[in-house]
């Protein structure tokens, strides 16, 4: 695990501990991109999982017919 990041990236402001942004100029802190890079793709994989139920259940229910 990195350690929990003391700074801003962007403009070297000391971060409040568990910030997900800075308080001087709004950028993201490290932490806050990885967990939306992490929700983007838990929304992918459950996306893909609900167009594979579409396509599955169309299948099905034309090969009944
Ligand atoms: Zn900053």
């Amino acid at each position: 695990m990195e350690a929990v990041q003391a700074t801003c990236d962007n403009c070297g402001k000391e971060l409040v501990p568990g910030a997900a942004y800075c308080e001087r100029c709004g950028a993201r802190t490290r932490r806050a991109r990885r967990l939306v890079r992490l929700a983007i793709r838990v929304e992918l994989v459950f996306f893909l999982g609900v167009v594979a139920m579409i396509a599955a259940f169309v299948w099905i229910y034309w090969g009944q017919n």
